[in-house]
């Protein structure tokens, strides 16, 4: 089952935007089947990596771009900005990071793309960086850059130094909420800003906290993190029932917490995003789940965006 040597994830991440294409991504999942058959990545076309999330958020912002960002915002996201939100900045952006839900997770469980979709109806395929590792994978996503520039290059959690969305977030005045399970990578990786953290005991716990925060409707950005796939896959089978029920509550916590967005945000043009780090294959010495190679089970993912323009207040 577990594969390798596509020449796709051969890529060095930094040439990645040197070989933007046209993607649809429609297709990609459709012929994720004839990959599996067939040892055949071709169809699954990059736009780029998962560090264009920094660049690309900065721009719905019309704040800085991280200065060690390696690419350009996401072109499509930026089109439909321009048309739904007329270009004008986003006020407010959810960050939805469930650990390890890569592309392959989803054969097993095709419903839940359009579920997505629902509420964030840009579906862009993405590779993850090298190692994908969570907490190399989020310095790529928050700082834009390359592992070789945050510095972060294997499993190992300090805080960054150098420059993220964050940081060019709160240079423009805006609050930030990082919500999170107490002691993962995102939870310490970003610490020591003017962020209001909140280290929360487990995926429930930080679905709560979300829903209070949005509802009191003042951060610009809240990125919300959940854990429970990844914790299953290690010990279990990633693609077995036991895990997909976990996807499963990872989309559902998403599509509750975007559908309150939608409400209590509707006064503001706002950004929905979900956005995973990698994704995982099976080990075949142990049967269980893992991540950190360059395979495509591994690498290849989706990020989905939805764009809302603010609406008229009520009355
Ligand atoms: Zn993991």
């Amino acid at each position: 089952m577990v594969v390798s040597g596509f020449g796709m994830n051969k890529m060095k991440p930094n040439l990645i935007s040197q070989r933007l294409q046209k993607a649809d991504a429609c297709e990609a999942l459709v012929t994720l089947e004839t990959h599996y058959m067939t040892n055949e990545a071709s169809n699954f076309i990059a736009e780029g990596s998962i560090a264009t999330l920094a660049p690309t958020v900065a721009r719905l912002f019309a704040a800085a771009i991280p200065t060690l960002a390696i690419e350009p915002p996401i072109e499509s996201v930026l089109e439909v900005h321009n048309r739904v939100g007329c270009g004008e900045p986003i006020e407010r952006c959810l960050i939805f990071c469930p650990d390890a839900l890569g592309l392959h997770i989803w054969r097993s469980c095709m419903s839940h793309v359009d579920t997505i979709a629902e509420h964030a109806d840009m579906r862009i395929p993405l590779l993850s960086v090298m190692p994908p590792k969570t907490p190399v994978c989020f310095a790529s996503m928050f700082t834009g850059g390359r592992p070789a520039d945050h510095g972060i290059l294997k499993y190992e959690r300090p805080v960054l130094r150098c420059e993220t969305l964050f940081d060019v977030l709160l240079r423009a005045n805006k609050n930030i909420a990082i919500v999170a399970v107490n002691n993962s990578s995102i939870d310490l990786i970003f610490r020591e800003r003017n962020i209001e953290y909140y280290s929360e005991q487990y995926d429930e716990d930080v679905l709560v906290r979300a829903l209070d925060l949005i509802k009191e409707n003042r951060h610009h950005l809240i990125l919300v993190y959940q854990q429970e796939y990844d914790d299953l896959l290690h010990r279990n089978d990633p693609f077995s029932e036991l895990c997909n029920q976990a996807v499963t509550r990872h989309v559902q916590s998403f599509i509750t917490i975007a559908k309150t967005a939608l409400s209590e945000w509707r006064g503001h043009n706002n950004a929905l995003i979900f956005a995973p780090d990698h994704g995982a294959h099976i080990d075949s010495a142990s049967g269980h789940g893992d991540h950190g190679m360059d395979i495509p089970e591994d690498m290849q993912l989706f990020h989905w965006y939805g764009i809302n323009s603010a609406r008229m207040k009520d009355g």
